[in-house]
């Protein structure tokens, strides 16, 4: 099969030819339609210390993926040949203290498919049957293939109650886009986006946020103080990861508000305690991925209910041979979500 991997230390990625890979007594088989590009592939393909230091190559990357069960394991009931799935990338093992109280999502044993086992950015891909979420009929492969993203920006927003509420998120990528939608699906009274990127603050315009701050060229706080009539904001989300964001996200948060923080940050980070959370009475949260299967539940019934389309959230489909040209526009970050079609 056709098969995008890592197997130098170094930057890039090889499209090459594997065999159809085995799959275990609990896995699926699925023959892979969509595979979409997410930052852990991005660091993988530039090879920084976030890969260097987690990956053993060489590994076939990409998790964010849906397609079509081919073969089932002995074990596997609950699905069956020509089931349409999506897959969910945390990998739980199932009997830790996490996974028997109802949050598999941080399991203290996880594994990540397409970091710490073999992904999808090929044709066909090894999915264990406990992280298969079932493909409603109407929905494409293309979009099942990002359900795992927006579910973070559900999982996100899950945390707070945003009815009647100012929200602000930092990052205006494909989730922050995303929290964005949900926001105001919930009942915000406003929601702010902001951006460094023209491109992504654009799509953030055009899929209905109410403000979008460009913070290269318009004062963020002053902007935000502006819309809030000085309150500021009631809920941060920050989603940019960048170290130098997270100080001045929460400068835009009112007293008694709620941040956040989803972004993952390179290194320890600097955050003025005092001002930005202790004096605020603030609520801080950590989100990572989408509680199973909870958040699925509530991303497929929005989507179902029509009332978020999230297609235009994907700018951009490429053959899976033209992965440089795929990586090379998501490290720019300047596009939304990028999608192989296979
Ligand atoms: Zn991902
Ligand atoms: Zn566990």
């Amino acid at each position: 099969m056709k098969a995008l991997i890592k197997d130098k230390p170094v930057r890039g990625g090889t499209f090459t030819d594997l065999s159809i890979p085995r799959i275990g007594d609990s896995d699926l088989l699925v023959k892979v339609h969509a595979a979409a590009i997410c930052g852990t592939d991005i660091h993988i393909y530039q090879w920084n210390e976030y890969a260097s230091s987690r990956i053993k190559l060489p590994l076939l990357f990409g998790h964010e993926y849906a397609g079509e069960v081919v073969d089932v394991g002995k074990n596997v009931t609950t699905l069956k040949r020509g089931d349409r799935v999506a897959a969910e990338t945390h990998v739980p093992c199932g009997h830790c203290y996490q996974c028997t109280t109802g949050l598999q999502h941080i399991c203290r044993d996880m594994k990540i498919l397409g970091v710490h086992m073999d992904g999808a950015f090929a044709e066909y891909a090894v999915l264990p049957a406990v992280c298969a979420w079932k493909l409603d009929p109407s929905i494409s492969y293309e979009v099942g293939s990002t359900m795992e993203p927006f579910g973070i920006g559900v999982h996100a927003l899950s945390k707070t109650k945003p009815v009647g509420k100012k929200v602000i998120v930092f990052g205006c990528g494909p989730i922050g886009i995303y929290a964005q939608m949900v926001a105001k699906l919930s009942g915000a009274e406003v929601v702010i986006g902001v951006d460094v990127s023209q491109e992504r603050c654009a799509l953030a315009r055009q899929t209905g946020t109410d403000f979008v701050l460009n913070a290269r060229e318009v004062n963020v706080l002053e902007e935000v103080n502006r819309l809030t009539g000085g309150q500021g904001a009631d809920i941060v989300v920050e989603l940019t990861g960048n170290r130098g964001v997270l100080n001045d996200a929460t400068k835009t948060l009112r007293r008694g508000g709620e941040v956040v923080l989803v972004g993952l940050f390179s290194g320890p980070v600097e955050w003025d305690l005092v001002n930005n959370v202790i004096y605020k009475e603030a609520n801080v949260y950590g989100v990572t991925g989408r509680i199973m299967w909870d958040t699925w539940w509530t991303a497929q019934s929005i989507l179902l209910s029509g009332k978020i389309d999230v297609s235009p959230v994907i700018t951009h489909t490429f053959e899976l041979t033209d992965f440089d040209r795929a990586l090379q526009l998501a490290e720019s970050a300047t596009a939304g979500k990028i999608v192989f079609k296979l």
